[in-house]
């Protein structure tokens, strides 16, 4: 099994896992909930996993009572007493601005702008979650009506009600109250407890991403590559425009990681492995600054990291010209359209890697 498939299928079994654990606590009530907390504090290493690589292990009374302290009694309302905010009056129903939307109490991510759609209904509506697990429903028949509560599976915080009547492609409509929901703007670091623990990114350009993302998608310890754009003037670029090279981006990888199997050293190393990092502005016969090589840390670490790594490959002698990669700022990371994602798994081809030795 490669050390991906593992991940995957660690992945899939916490799910499993987590919905065995919420399907029970829901059947048995509040005493077996108790029992599970217990658990699950006791084996402090014992953590459930989404797909997204979230901790969605629930939280105990005590820390969702702590979480709680700084709500205001609207908030209150709807997140604890599963109220309903007036239609038309929540702040986040026009929002149209790029980001993501995380619980208000627990800052697990729950919905992406790209979700997010006009319902006229008079609440913020999307049509998917970031990630399934991260939202639990509950068939609710209060208001001599039945709906569907939607509720954090992380704090329980109450969310909403979904109902089939969204648009494609998932035919749902999660009703979301703006009280339970933070907006994070895209060109915004996520903020504490948003992140997975464990997880880190790293941002690489060494020419064109799908080789670039394929490369990274095989090293162990990395749990997904995307591919994208960073580094330049306009917002929301597509393919078009970072094609003309005028934007300032750059084909950008974005590596999510986790540091306990895989170090950013090694990143960085491999990321020497699989582009010519003496070529100015250009990849092979890719030309253009949209190609160029460069990295954008994420942390303060990992700039120096990236500097002495330069340093240090100057100084090898492997190459005999100059090393061209950029050290940049780190800026808002755009994903790339769905059709560059995966791009060799998909499509097979290759792009030109000079400089990589294939194993
Ligand atoms: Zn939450």
């Amino acid at each position: 099994m490669t050390p991906r498939l593992t991940s995957i299928v660690i992945a899939a079994s916490a799910a499993i896992f987590a919905t065995l654990l919420l399907a029970s606590s829901l059947r048995i009530g509040s005493e077996h909930t108790s029992m599970t907390h217990t658990a699950s504090t006791k084996t402090s290493d014992f953590r459930i996993r989404s797909e997204a690589g979230q901790d969605i292990t629930p939280l105990l009374p005590s820390q969702v009572e702590e979480l709680a302290k700084d709500l205001t009694d609207e908030e209150r309302d709807v997140i604890l007493r599963k109220g309903t905010e007036a239609p038309f009056c929540g702040n986040l129903i026009d929002n149209k601005l790029d980001g993501t939307y995380v619980c208000r109490l627990c800052k697990l991510p729950l919905f992406e702008s790209g979700s997010k759609f006009n319902s006229q209904s008079g609440w913020p509506s999307f049509f998917t979650p970031v990630d399934d697990e991260h939202v639990n429903s509950v068939r609710d028949d209060s208001a001599g009506m039945r709906r569907v509560e939607i509720l954090c599976t992380r704090c329980d915080a109450h969310l909403g009600h979904v109902f089939p009547d969204g648009p494609p492609p998932t035919g749902k409509r999660f009703c979301v109250n703006s009280a339970s929901l933070e907006f994070i703007n895209g060109d915004r670091p996520l903020p504490d407890g948003t992140v997975a623990p464990d997880t880190e990114f790293a941002y690489f350009a060494g020419g064109c991403f799908w080789g670039v993302e394929d490369r990274f998608q095989q090293i162990d310890g990395v749990l997904d590559a995307v591919s994208g754009y960073m580094g330049g003037s306009l917002e929301n670029p597509s393919y078009r425009a970072i094609c003309t090279g005028t934007t300032g981006h750059a084909e950008v990888v974005r590596v999510r990681y986790d540091p306990s199997l895989v170090t950013y050293s090694d990143l960085l190393d491999g990321f020497f492995t699989f582009h010519d990092p003496t070529q100015l502005n250009r990849q092979g016969p890719d030309f253009g600054t949209q190609y160029r090589s460069a990295v954008f840390p994420a942390t303060e670490k990992q700039a120096e990291q990236t500097k002495a790594g330069i340093e240090k490959l100057e100084q090898s002698g492997r190459f005999k010209t100059r090393i061209a990669t950029t050290i940049e700022p780190w800026s808002t990371f755009y994903a790339a359209e769905e059709y560059h994602q995966d791009y060799y798994a998909k499509n097979g081809g290759s792009c030109a890697l000079p400089g990589f030795d294939d194993e």
